[in-house]
């Protein structure tokens, strides 16, 4: 699931190469604000059972939470269109829904550092340098990316890649990847077994990727360690079955984290 990214070199020289669309922390420039609460009336529950596809999966206990605690998400949280990008009610309840799900395991609501979600219609584009590790030489470009998350200050999204996941089942969420990066800044925790665990599972997957074998994980979790957290959390909301089944200790892990046992959660039609 790799996808072929354009990448220019400040010198001129044009290099392809293969990365994901999830990108490092960088700032963008530009936004328009728009309206910090839906307009009255808006159907939360509706929108979030008609456009995400995880509600029907959750207890009802969970759904319940849920609703109050998107509510309190899109009542603090502003979003900004990019550009003139018109970011509309249902837009907001579609993302504040899966952040909140992610944190729905915990009391307390985790968003207070986060000042606010900016969305692009599509990909975006952020400038960056990167390091080669071998020779020391710094290569300057541009890179189109669909998430980052800056911190623990605020979120960038892309649009179409947001609903893109809704309609897909590979374990790819990208509002999931970028709340876990937030709450692994915001709210770092876990013990010393935990973070060995944790660096067990990255480092096999490092060898799987290097091996050249196909793995349930995206090999993009390869990267480091962040980013290894970032896309176990998609596969255990998007896909915890295959992810307790094909990685027990990981997935025992995150659901001590998450404190939320989404393997466990069985599909229904309301
Ligand atoms: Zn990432």
């Amino acid at each position: 699931m790799l996808r072929s990214i354009l990448f220019l070199a400040a010198a001129g020289v044009v290099i392809f190469f293969l990365w994901r669309r999830f990108g490092p922390k960088t700032v963008d420039t530009r936004h328009e604000r728009s309206p910090a609460l839906p307009s009255p009336g808006a159907d939360l529950s509706n929108v979030v059972a008609r456009d995400v596809r995880l509600w029907a999966h959750l207890p009802q206990s969970l759904k319940d939470t849920l609703l109050s605690r998107v509510r309190e998400f899109i009542e603090r949280i502003p979003f900004e269109g990019a550009h003139g990008f018109e970011v509309t009610d249902d837009m907001r309840i579609v993302i504040a829904a899966q952040a909140c799900i992610v944190t729905l395991g915990h009391d307390d609501y985790p968003f207070d550092d986060l000042h606010g979600i900016t969305l692009h219609p599509d990909e975006f584009v952020v400038e960056e340098s990167e390091e080669d590790e071998e020779t020391g030489v710094v290569t300057e470009g541009y890179r189109a990316i669909s998430g980052q998350s800056q911190g623990s200050d605020r979120i960038v999204l892309s649009w179409r890649d947001v609903a893109d996941s809704q309609t897909r089942h590979e374990g790819y969420n990208v509002v999931i990847h970028e709340v876990t990066h937030f709450l692994e800044h915001s709210h770092p925790g876990g013990d010393r077994a935990a973070r060995a665990a944790l660096e067990a599972a990255y480092e096999s997957l490092c060898d799987a990727v290097d091996r050249g074998e196909e793995t349930l994980l995206d090999p993009y979790g390869a990267e480091d360690l962040t980013e290894f957290l970032a896309v176990a959390a998609e596969f255990f909301f998007e896909r915890p079955a295959d992810l307790r089944e094909r990685h027990p200790t990981l997935y025992v892990l995150l659901r001590d984290s998450f404190r939320l046992d989404p393997a466990t959660w069985q599909a229904t039609s309301s």
